[in-house]
């Protein structure tokens, strides 16, 4: 039989095993998917954040410097500017490189210092400017009277048209005295220069007495004079053009370097922003390995846990039911298989109805092949089993040598019985004999069959016809103990019965065919003899 410890083992339900592995395996998947998916946005946001932000800001700043050198460059033309159309091509850039400049800026950083710095800046340019544009008039003005100074000289030249006087050529070297001072830079050199030329002035004063023209001579002196020496004349113009140039040359290194200060900020700045956009990538990096290993412990969780359902699976599903086909196999052609089939779900359930449902097919069987080899009506064993049993015991007593008997018996006069009694009354005398014949038999080898009608016969194995001849003796004395109640028989007033007894031995083995027509043939002479007696064949 197959053993099964189903009943000792805690129950285990295969589909409340499975269901939860498929849960299991879904929620796996569903982890995988949100960590995924969350990872994945999250590197979305980084990349954005940097393409959107950092990296256009990186770009605005690298503006924000080259807009600042070209504020330097813009300061540096205005202080160069001769003319006011240059002048104001130059405010121009100004104040298009400032607007840039805190327009970036403030797009950038949204820092408060840095805009108060650019106003800063802003108002110095403007009061840088307001000096370009004085120095401008007054180089104008100087210029002015550098041609009303070269026109006295035209004038001083054509009063001696014809012979050039000592006076003239004083008055010329005045005047080109005055053209160098004018290109001198000097404040020192200017003062210097300018009181030679009053020196000279003075010399061509006392000239111009003497000489003739001498009133208009002392007028274009005294013309000369004024235009250098009064109030607004070229010495003031060209002392407050020196300071000027001082002063703008001063208010434009104040200016350059309040710009320098400005792009050392930006750069501090810059590299705050660049430090920040360095710690976002680091850590965005860093979150991301986080995640990149946690999602790989997830996803080598999930397999090892698919690897466990399979195996549980192999183990307790498809190989429990090899085992379980492979006894179903085996039953089916026979055998009785000895399997371990340990645990206690669905199929050791399926185990065990299946053996139960063999069991009762195995009683069924066992019922029907007790029936088919039994008489209905004696209960004792049929012509069928009594056939298989006499041609077994003839095989046996060959490979044994030894002797098989066996006794034919028929009940003597027994339609007389039947007619007088009964057919219910000749049933029961049939089973009552059967069991005298039964009670007769000692041995457990000996085989008593109903052979047919009132006949009925016993296979004595390992007996010998002498033998056999007293079971005979010992069934008659039996029947005439019993005493069923015959007086109609031709024999005796009880139930008789006739013997005929055949062997089969080593040295004459017969066939189960011929071992009973023999036992006929003797049981006819018994017959033929007067009954109620046995004969034995010879
Ligand atoms: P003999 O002494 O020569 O053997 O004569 P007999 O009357 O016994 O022999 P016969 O063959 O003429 O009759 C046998 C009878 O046995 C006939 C039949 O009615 C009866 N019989 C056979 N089987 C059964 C049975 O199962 N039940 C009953 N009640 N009678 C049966
Ligand atoms: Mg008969
Ligand atoms: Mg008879």
């Amino acid at each position: 039989m197959t053993t099964l410890s189903a009943k000792k083992v805690a129950r285990v339900s295969l589909v409340k095993v499975f269901s939860a592995g498929l849960v299991g395996i879904l929620f796996v998947f569903i982890l995988l998917s949100y960590f995924t998916f969350t990872r994945l946005l999250s590197f979305e946001s980084t990349l954005t954040d940097i393409s959107n932000k950092s990296l256009p800001n990186l770009i605005q700043i690298s503006q924000l410097y080259s807009q600042a050198s070209k504020l330097l460059e813009s300061t540096e033309l205005l202080s160069k500017s001769s003319s006011d159309a240059s002048k104001r091509l130059a405010e121009k850039q100004l104040q298009s490189n400032l607007m840039n400049i805190r327009n970036s800026a403030k797009e950038i950083f949204a820092n408060e210092f840095l805009d108060t710095q650019i106003n800063t800046i802003s108002i110095e340019l403007n009061e840088f400017s307001d000096l370009i544009e004085e120095r401008l008039q007054t180089k104008n003005i100087i210029e002015l009277l550098r041609t009303q100074a070269y026109e006295l000289n035209l004038k001083a030249i054509d009063t001696e048209r014809l012979n050039s006087s000592s006076w003239v050529l004083t008055f010329s070297q005045v005047s080109v005295n005055v053209s160098r001072v004018l290109n001198e830079k000097r404040l020192q050199r200017v003062r210097f220069s300018f009181n030679q030329l009053k020196e000279q002035l003075n010399e061509l004063s006392a000239f111009s007495a003497e000489e003739q023209n001498n009133v208009a001579k002392r007028q274009l002196t005294e013309q000369f004079k004024t235009l250098l020496f009064s109030e607004n004349g070229m010495e003031s113009l060209k002392i407050q053009s020196l300071r000027l140039e001082g002063r703008a040359l001063g208010r434009e290194r104040f200016v350059h370097n309040l710009i320098v200060d400005y792009v050392t900020q930006l750069g501090f700045f810059t590299h705050q922003t660049e430090l920040s956009i360095t710690s976002q990538v680091a850590s965005s990096v860093s979150k991301m390995k986080e995640q990149t290993q946690l999602i790989r412990l997830i996803l080598i969780g999930g397999v090892v846990f698919l690897i466990a359902i399979v195996i549980l699976f192999q183990q307790r599903i498809l190989k429990r039911i090899g085992v379980f086909n492979q006894m179903l196999l085996s039953r089916s052609q026979g055998f009785d298989y000895q399997i371990e089939l340990d645990g206690n779900d669905e199929i050791t359930d399926l185990v065990e109805t299946f053996n139960e449902f063999t069991q009762t097919i195995e009683i069924q069987k066992q019922k029907l092949e007790k029936l088919s080899m039994s008489d209905g009506l004696t209960g004792i064993a049929n012509r069928r089993a009594l056939d298989i049993r006499l041609e077994h015991d003839i095989e046996l007593s060959v490979r044994q040598r030894s002797t098989v008997t066996i006794l034919l018996m028929d009940i003597d006069c027994f339609k007389l019985y039947n007619d007088n009694y009964g057919h219910l009354a000749g049933d029961q005398c049939l089973k009552d004999v059967a069991n005298v014949v039964c009670d007769s038999l000692q041995r457990d080898t000996d085989f008593v069959g109903r052979y047919g009608g009132e006949e009925f016969v016993c296979v004595l194995p390992g007996t010998d016809t002498q033998g056999a001849a007293e079971v005979a003796v010992n069934i008659i004395e039996k029947m005439r103990h019993k005493a069923l109640p015959h007086i109609y028989s031709d024999v005796a007033d009880y139930v008789t019965m006739s013997i005929g007894i055949a062997t089969s031995k080593p040295t004459e083995v017969l066939t189960p065919e011929t071992i009973i027509k023999r036992a006929d043939t003797a049981l006819y002479v018994a017959k033929n003899s007067g009954k109620n007696l046995y004969s034995i064949y010879s």
